[in-house]
């Protein structure tokens, strides 16, 4: 299994502005956790190179692109939770060249998969606005690049604890993408109640699976294994993108849920299974958030394990009867769109 593992000193570089959560030592963090598991050997690390103004432009507007584009060299505040230092762009048009080249290299068959632990995140950047810690949207260019060379079925699957407002409208009107959220809700930023499933030709492949605070791995792993696997293998896409988000994690200090990283084992599983089909197995996973340094380290070595093929299959989980009043609610929302009669 060749997998690779995106990295590069110019991520360090992006400063969010002082003490806040969205830091540099996040992806130390990930590194150390990726080490301890005596995984890092068998990655291929690459260096990525930054996006091009035609990759970005792709899902972002000119003056958008120009806007970020002109933070560089200086510190600006777009918003209060979202700035730019004056290396912030470089490390953003990195972070999407990452995930860029990342599909680039699975779609010509040099890899399988690859881990981009990436700053600054991306989902909730919308095309022609900065949002929540993110500049350029990452993993929408990636897919946007993947259709652009000829693939006309992407599912991005975000397991972020927070909604991918971002990715969710650039993709709204197109059945080409799959966008498959889970996320605490109601809560930042707001979007993704289960009634947003697409429009016009895109109705139905937006897919936004809203939960309450507290959920843990048992919750999760049942919702993926009953909702998520089941959309995802009848849409069979061929390329799998993950907005990984480790901010769901019980340690995270941003919000309120229970998961560990067996958990986030589990979800990769689902992701992996649901590239079994089309996608011939490729999935490019991209940061997103996660907060608490341990629980990264963790978590993202554990998901890099279920890549590389390791460890074995999280066992199924316990009943988690707290999921049943959700999943009523999904499938007579969902089911409008996808057999879930089964499930
Ligand atoms: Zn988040």
């Amino acid at each position: 299994m060749r997998v690779a593992l995106y990295d590069d000193s110019l991520f360090r570089q992006h400063d969010a502005g002082p003490g806040h959560p969205e830091r540099p030592a996040r992806l130390d963090a990930i590194r150390r956790g990726i080490r301890a598991a005596g995984l890092e050997g068998k990655l291929l690390l690459l260096t990525p190179r930054p996006a091009t103004p035609q990759q970005i432009l792709r899902v972002h507007t000119e003056q958008h692109l120009s806007r970020v584009a002109a933070s560089a060299g200086h510190t600006r505040r777009f918003d209060l939770d979202t700035w730019a230092g004056p290396r912030s762009y470089a490390a953003a048009l990195l972070a999407a060249g990452a995930v860029t080249d990342a599909v680039d290299r699975v779609l010509n068959g040099e890899l399988d998969r690859a881990f981009c632990a990436v700053r600054p995140p991306g989902h909730h950047a919308e095309a022609d606005r900065v949002m929540g810690f993110c500049l350029f949207n990452n993993v929408a260019i990636a897919a946007a690049h993947g259709l652009a060379r000829g693939l006309s079925r992407v599912a991005i699957v975000d397991w972020d604890v927070h909604h991918g407002n971002g990715t969710q409208a650039i993709f709204y009107e197109d059945a080409r993408v799959l966008y498959v959220s889970s996320h605490e809700y109601p809560f930042y930023p707001g979007t993704g109640a289960l009634d947003e499933t697409g429009a016009g030709a895109g109705k139905g492949f937006t897919v936004n699976l809203p939960l309450p605070a507290g959920l843990g791995d048992a919750e999760y792993a049942r919702l993926y294994r009953e909702v998520v696997a089941p959309i995802g293998r009848a849409f069979d896409p061929e390329l799998v993108l993950v907005s990984a988000g480790f901010d769901p994690h019980r340690d995270d200090p941003l919000a309120g849920m229970r998961m560990t990283e067996h958990g986030f084992a589990a979800l990769a599983d689902v992701c992996l299974g649901i590239a079994r089909g089309a996608a011939g197995g490729r999935v490019v996973v991209a940061l997103e958030g996660g907060y608490d340094e341990e629980a990264l380290a963790m978590s993202a070595a554990a998901v890099v394990a279920r890549l590389l093929g390791e460890g074995k299959p999280e066992a199924p989980p316990e009943r988690a009867p707290r999921l049943d009043p959700l999943l009523t609610d999904y499938r007579r929302e969902l089911g409008r769109f996808w057999d879930l009669a089964s499930c």
